[in-house]
């Protein structure tokens, strides 16, 4: 095993510099290691004791890489909250470069928190201990329940104070994606006018994500595509564990299909559509149930930095970017009621009439949605209580779980698709205060049930509870 990476490649920056600006990470002269996440470091041939020893430290920060590597801020643009904004970019994060993984897959290793870049806008560059644990924490537990995401590497204690309400203590996020690559970077080099640059973007992404659409006849309609495909089953997989995204920005949905940036998300206890934890998202346009069509409204976006590439005549490059784009709803819609009937531990049935009144249950009674799933599969075994305890309405959830037990739902796979322990945001927020008080027990404790969700264990009971009745309305901050 090596000691550092080897190489740190740089295909990104070498093939696209009109997107890459060369920059270093601001000094740190004290970094403290907060939590590093051991398995994910293995898999990318990085020895944990280095990265735990002085010279690691260094390299979770950007302040020691290897001598080749090319450290670059990306360029991007964005839609945010429905309004362009032509440069975005990366105001306070570093790509320090690309490693190749034992099963040969290309990862990107980038830093949050790392100081001003070129694109700062004002910003200080910076980010606080709490939002970088929330990010490490929300990440691996979405990639234990099975979804796309980017992954977090470590987070390091800078020791410098961060302004933002109050001042508190600054952290270093190193995380890792198969790609930065998102659908504002495709609006940015579409905002420059240079088509050749668009296409170079194109087959970057086609090389590195959806190698199958090389070989189709339009190769850049294919990408459009697998894009559509990839977030279609993506944000099913959101929907079906009740995660809310919250900042579904041009700029933070990606080209590989991942989920990226865990700013102001949370998952939703008790089922309601509407649900918004983002305190600067009054008008609910990342609610929990607007996120399929906000998803394809993006894709939308998506498209029209393509149309140069689809077809040299507009009009007809307009006519097949909407036939794609019509597919989105039938994927979105498809992979979704798959993954419900398996909630429901129920096979390729007709339960369509079923799901929508269960949901309509769901939301009367204001019952909290991971602990019912979890719940049905005892009721499937022949206890029903703990599921039934949930409703006030006991007539009729008994009449709808007559008509679901008729269909003989499969317990096992119930188990396999409902979570026990997702990252509720009572114990998210008590793992952070404690953490950035020093006291990091209840983070590795929270820890230990969100990776491996559906594993039921002893000793973790109120992890996998709603939250109590006074922790109140909870709301999320951007100001990260
Ligand atoms: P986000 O809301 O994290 O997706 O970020 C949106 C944009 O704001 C990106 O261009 C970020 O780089 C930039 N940004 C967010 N926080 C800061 C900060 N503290 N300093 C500089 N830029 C920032
Ligand atoms: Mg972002």
């Amino acid at each position: 095993m090596s000691v550092q990476p080897a190489v740190l490649q740089d295909s990104f920056a070498r093939e696209l510099p009109e997107l890459a600006v060369r920059w270093q990470a601001q000094a740190v002269s004290d970094p403290q290691l907060i939590v590093c996440n051991e398995s994910l470091a293995a898999n990318l041939g990085l020895d944990v004791d280095w990265l735990r020893s002085p010279d690691g430290l260094q390299f979770l920060v950007g302040a020691r890489l290897p001598d080749d590597a090319t450290p670059v801020a990306q360029a991007y643009a964005g839609h945010q909250f429905g309004g362009f904004v032509p440069r975005l970019g990366d105001g306070r994060a570093l790509l320090l470069g690309e490693v190749v993984d034992a099963k040969g897959r290309r990862r990107d290793i980038h830093l949050k928190g790392s100081g001003q870049t070129p694109f700062a806008r004002g910003g200080d560059g910076l980010a606080a201990v709490g939002p970088m644990l929330r990010e490490y924490i929300v990440s691996e537990a979405m990639h234990a329940l099975g979804i796309p995401t980017t992954r977090s590497l470590a987070v390091v204690a800078t020791g410098r104070p961060v302004q933002r309400e109050t001042l508190l203590p600054g952290a270093v996020l190193a995380r890792v994606a198969s790609s930065h690559l998102r659908v504002g970077t495709f609006q940015y080099a579409a905002m420059t006018g240079d088509v050749e640059l668009v296409r170079r973007l194109a087959d970057h992404a086609i090389a590195r994500h959806h190698p199958a659409a090389a070989e189709a006849d339009n190769p850049y309609l294919a990408l459009f595509d697998a894009v559509i495909a990839a977030q279609a089953a993506l944000v099913a997989r959101w929907m079906l564990v009740g995660f809310v995204h919250g900042v579904m920005n041009t700029d933070n949905m990606t080209i590989s299909g991942e989920t990226i940036d865990y700013g102001p998300c949370a998952f939703m206890e008790a089922y309601e559509p509407a649900t918004v934890f983002s305190s600067i998202d009054s008008w609910g346009r990342y609610a929990y149930g607007n996120q399929p069509p906000v998803a394809e409204w993006n894709l939308a976006r998506f498209a029209e930095t393509l149309l140069p590439l689809f077809a040299d005549d507009q009009e007809a490059a307009v006519a097949l970017a909407m036939e794609s784009l019509s597919v989105f709803r039938r994927r979105y819609d498809t992979a979704w009621s798959a993954g419900m009937r398996a909630k429901l531990g129920l096979g390729p049935s007709d339960a369509g009439p079923l799901i929508d009144e269960l949901l309509a249950l769901l939301q009367a009674n204001r019952v909290d949605y991971t602990s019912f799933f979890r719940h049905l599969g005892e009721h499937a075994r022949g206890n029903p209580e703990p599921a039934r305890g949930l409703f006030a309405d006991l007539a009729g959830f008994d009449s709808w779980a007559a008509r679901w037990r008729a269909l003989g739902p499969d317990a096992a796979l119930m188990d396999r698709s409902n979570p026990v322990y997702i990252p509720r945001n009572h114990l998210v927020e008590e793992a952070l205060v404690a953490a950035t008080g020093g006291d990091l027990a209840p983070l590795e404790q929270l820890m230990t049930a969100v990776v491996a969700p559906f594993d039921e264990r002893p000793g973790l009971e109120r992890y996998a509870e709603p939250a109590p009745d006074d922790f109140g309305d909870y709301r999320t901050f951007c100001g990260t």
